[in-house]
């Protein structure tokens, strides 16, 4: 049986050619709209590609998010944002360059994390900040499942 591919972004069924020419493109299975979503964001083959590998990894980040006070070029809304930075510099490509740091937006205390283009262009220092953002991103969705679900207990809590 052939699975028919669904685009990343909404779940909708996508056509062979359209998955073909999207994984082609950006890596991953996106529907046409969601591939003009992408084109128009103005984002950064970088941020594309960051953004991409978030969502692929089941977290529910947002492409180019302003708050009406702070820009993030992907964010988890209230919780994190990640700035890319800067031109493409050769030869600063450690992720020990990276910040993580908080800031205050509207009241708010957010995760942020600035990262050089220079780092997401490296596919070894890439995997590594993805990883490191998915990490983060996961502990945070995870809090806030647990405390909107004060009074019940799932069997996860005992592992
Ligand atoms: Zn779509």
């Amino acid at each position: 049986m052939k699975t028919i591919p669904h685009c990343l972004e909404c779940g909708i069924p996508v056509s062979w050619g359209v998955h073909l020419f999207s994984r082609r493109i950006y890596g991953h299975c996106l529907c046409i709209k969601d591939q003009c979503m992408i084109q128009e964001s103005g984002a950064t083959g970088q941020v594309v590609d960051l953004y991409l590998g978030l969502k692929a990894l089941g977290i529910p980040v947002v492409l180019r998010h302003y708050d009406g006070k702070q820009f993030a070029d992907i964010a988890l809304p209230d919780q994190l944002y990640v700035k890319v930075k800067g031109p493409c510099s050769q030869g600063r490509n450690q992720i020990t360059s990276d910040l993580f740091g908080n800031i205050e937006s509207g009241g708010r205390r957010l995760i942020t994390v600035l990262i050089s283009h220079s780092t997401l262009e490296n596919p070894v220092t890439f995997e590594l900040a993805l990883k490191e953002i998915a990490k983060i991103c996961r502990k945070l969705v995870k809090k806030k499942v647990v405390t909107g679900m004060k009074f019940s207990f799932s069997p996860t809590q005992w592992q």
